[in-house]
């Protein structure tokens, strides 16, 4: 069954299948929730870089002050999450043991297993390399061959051990250790915003960060949610829509984050053999699973897979789905991709 109605149709040939733009999916269901007068509570907030909108329903004090609670902890993961502004993250960088927040033990957990899951292909390493790129900067910019190289000698998900006692320590003892959670923290956080409100009783809603979100509940006048899928060629447009019950779409696109220099885009999303943005054909990869920090990080390493390796991961997995956008091609999806999307609800 396919209930795709492609927008774009010359662009990307043979469009089979489903999806589309988050923002557009959260558009459509707050206004078909209105026509029937049931209105939620709506608040966006600027976190981890990006735009995060939390729709919660139904509209009340109660699901207001739960709304607050989740973007609170939220940014309790921003502000442990990224090295700039943690000495977790620094300690680990001269070689030295660290205590790991509490706030990130399963976010590396997370990183660790889909490291080991894609072979390195998603690399929570490759911090320094990220680093040297400068996407998060104002200005970024090619990094020097020899600062790439030695950025890369740091890198390997098996350089690091974690104790029982949540402490991390570089492997071996002393070495450089540079820890990078951006492809999966923001994930995670909406996993931990959507605990929070789930746990305040909220009926029904979805966190949105920035393209990555998560659903939960039975929508009040339909029972499911449509989610767009962005257009990489045209980021403010969509190839289709994705219906899912309850559950996370988190994409990772080349548009996300680039630079342009004499004609070609240099994108966040790095190849950590090489240190390269990924070259490989593939445009974006949209991973669809119950929790959000596992599609983010998925999707990156779907990315850097490339389409046959990383479709053939994301069909390995159960309880995975995923859409391939690849330059020239066909859209390349698993195959419970068609029909709704559902997960067991826990
Ligand atoms: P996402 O937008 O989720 O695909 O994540 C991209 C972000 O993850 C980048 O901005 C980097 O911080 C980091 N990153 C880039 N390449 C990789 C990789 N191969 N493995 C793990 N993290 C990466
Ligand atoms: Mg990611």
């Amino acid at each position: 069954m396919s209930n795709f109605r492609p927008s774009r149709p010359s662009g990307i040939k043979r469009c089979r299948t489903i999806l589309a733009t988050v923002l557009i999916g959260t558009l459509i269901l707050t206004s078909v929730a209105c026509k029937k007068g049931i209105q939620p509570t709506r608040e966006t907030r600027f976190i981890m870089g990006t735009l995060v909108e939390i729709v919660a329903y139904p509209s009340s004090e109660t699901t207001r002050a739960a709304v607050n609670r989740a973007f609170e902890r939220m940014e309790e993961i921003e502000d442990q999450a990224y090295p700039d502004r943690s000495e977790f993250f620094l300690s680990l960088r001269e070689g030295k043991p660290s205590a790991l927040p509490e706030v990130l033990a399963r976010v590396l957990d997370k990183a660790l297993s889909v490291a080991s899951e894609s072979e390195g292909a998603f690399d929570p390493t490759l911090g320094r390399v990220v680093s040297l790129w400068g996407f998060d900067r104002n200005e970024p910019g090619i990094p020097a061959d020899e600062d790439l190289a030695a950025a890369l000698r740091t890198v390997g998900y098996r350089r690091l051990s974690v104790d029982s006692d949540g402490v991390v320590r570089p492997t071996p003892p002393g070495n450089p250790l540079w820890l990078e959670l951006g492809g999966v923290a923001k994930g995670y956080a909406v996993d931990v915003a959507v605990a929070e409100l789930t746990e305040s009783g909220i009926q029904a809603g979805i966190v949105n960060a920035g393209g990555d979100l998560r659903s939960f509940g039975v929508r009040p006048d339909r029972g499911f949610w449509r989610i767009g899928i962005q257009d990489p060629d045209d980021p403010q447009g969509m190839l289709g829509v994705l219906e899912v019950d309850e559950g996370s779409v988190a994409t990772s696109g080349d548009y996300e984050r680039y630079f342009e220099k004499d004609g070609i885009r240099f994108h966040h999303i790095l190849d950590p053999t090489s240190g390269l943005p990924v070259r490989n054909g593939i445009r974006s990869a949209t991973v669809i699973t119950r929790e959000c920090g596992l599609a983010d990080a998925l999707a990156t390493a779907a990315f850097v897979m490339g389409p046959e390796k990383g479709l053939a991961l994301l069909e390995r997995l159960e309880g995975v789905e995923g859409i391939l956008v690849v330059d020239g091609e066909d859209l390349l999806t698993t195959s419970g991709v068609g029909g709704r999307i559902g997960f067991d609800r826990r």
